[in-house]
């Protein structure tokens, strides 16, 4: 949606000035008079001048299903991210609160209980309806925020730094700390490229699980997929005090993340189960194909349809049977309730993968 709030604290991308209403597009520049469109159900505040450096995040095929299909509650590893975002972050209703990078919007989905007034920023149009209906969306740059200075009270990246290079991040941190007032929070999920000793266990966690990759026993290609445009630009934890220091952020709390539960859970136990949703999704289509035509033998199974689309089916078919509640979903947030025990046990082991509060000093 575009609420007149959202007109409010919305600044031109290009040269900064303020908007009014637009009949025909929903916005314009009161100052350099460009206007913006609204007619989708977001604002599209690009600016005009084009940064080189764009994540794979556009890219079509991790988001094909994301605008369609309805926003799941947060479960598993997201379920753990959203819990640790509202004990660090403690949404309130006098809160203005700006989700940077916020993919399909679903943690504005899943805060809206909270009662504050949030916006969602992300560089792709890959809204869910869900979060179209329920909160303020544009397409902007991170680098080039199109908000006025000091206009929120909180904020929170999730999964966005790694995806930057060193002076992409510290474009996106000076961004950020300019949209807060003095003394505002920003809550990140991210990590630093030194592990703990602990990651020793991840990693042979992950190996199980490539190993059943190789065998088709799960499917980490939407995994690996996600993973591929990874810049890392953090070496440690004195470059991140550094690095957001230089923002003018300090950490007020932070807590490591190393998710040895998490890994088996969501790496093995998870990609299990979802491909055999997708055999079985697979096996179906077979069938249905076996009926009306020929009898065909092993190879018409596959010819019938991609891996891809299978495990998409199975992930929509899984995501259905979450809305319905029952022993799915139950199941799930018992196994989501096991994994916040690797913030119990090692959240104090300093290690890459980390859970922060940014509190941008008073100057
Ligand atoms: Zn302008």
């Amino acid at each position: 949606m575009i609420s007149k709030r959202l007109l409010t604290i919305a600044r031109c991308p290009d040269c900064g000035g303020a908007l009014g209403a637009n009949r025909l597009t929903a916005a314009a520049c009161g100052a350099c008079g460009r206007s913006f469109d609204g007619t989708a159900g977001y604002l599209d505040l690009r600016p005009k001048a084009v940064f080189d450096e764009q994540t794979r995040y556009l890219d079509e095929s991790l988001h094909a299903d994301a605008r369609h299909e309805r926003v799941s509650p947060p479960l598993l590893a997201s379920g753990v991210r959203n819990d640790m975002l509202r004990e660090f972050l403690r949404l309130g209703a006098a809160d203005l609160v700006i989700d940077l990078g916020c993919g399909s919007g679903r943690s504005l989905v899943w805060n809206r209980d909270r009662g504050a007034y949030q916006v969602g920023v992300d560089v792709s149009p890959f809204f869910a309806h869900e979060a179209l209906a329920g909160a303020d969306l544009a397409l902007g740059d991170l680098r080039k925020l199109p908000f006025a200075d000091g206009v929120f009270t909180k904020g929170y990246a999730l999964d966005v730094f790694e995806h930057l290079s060193r002076e992409g991040l510290a474009g996106v941190l000076r961004e950020a700390s300019r949209v807060l007032q003095p003394g505002g929070q920003l809550f990140v999920y991210s990590h630093v490229r030194k592990n703990s000793r602990l990651a020793l266990g991840l990693r042979f966690i992950n190996w199980i699980a490539g190993l059943m990759h190789r065998v088709g026993a799960v499917d980490l290609t939407q995994e690996h997929l996600r993973k591929s445009d990874h810049l890392n630009p953090l070496v440690d934890l004195p470059d991140l005090e550094r690095t957001v220091g230089e923002a003018g952020f300090r950490i007020a709390r932070i807590r490591y993340y190393t998710p040895l539960v998490g890994g088996v859970v969501e790496n093995i136990m998870v990609r299990s189960a979802e491909q055999w949703l997708a055999r079985r999704a697979a096996r179906r289509a077979a069938r249905l194909a076996n009926t009306g035509g020929p009898p065909k033998g092993d190879a018409g199974v596959t010819a019938a349809g991609s891996r891809a689309e299978y495990a998409r089916a199975a992930r929509s078919e899984a995501k259905d049977r979450i809305a319905h509640g029952g022993p799915v979903l139950l199941g799930l947030q018992a196994l989501t309730m096991l994994m916040k025990i690797d913030v119990v046990l090692f959240g104090r082991v300093k290690s890459g993968p980390f859970f922060a509060l940014l509190e941008k000093r008073a100057e």
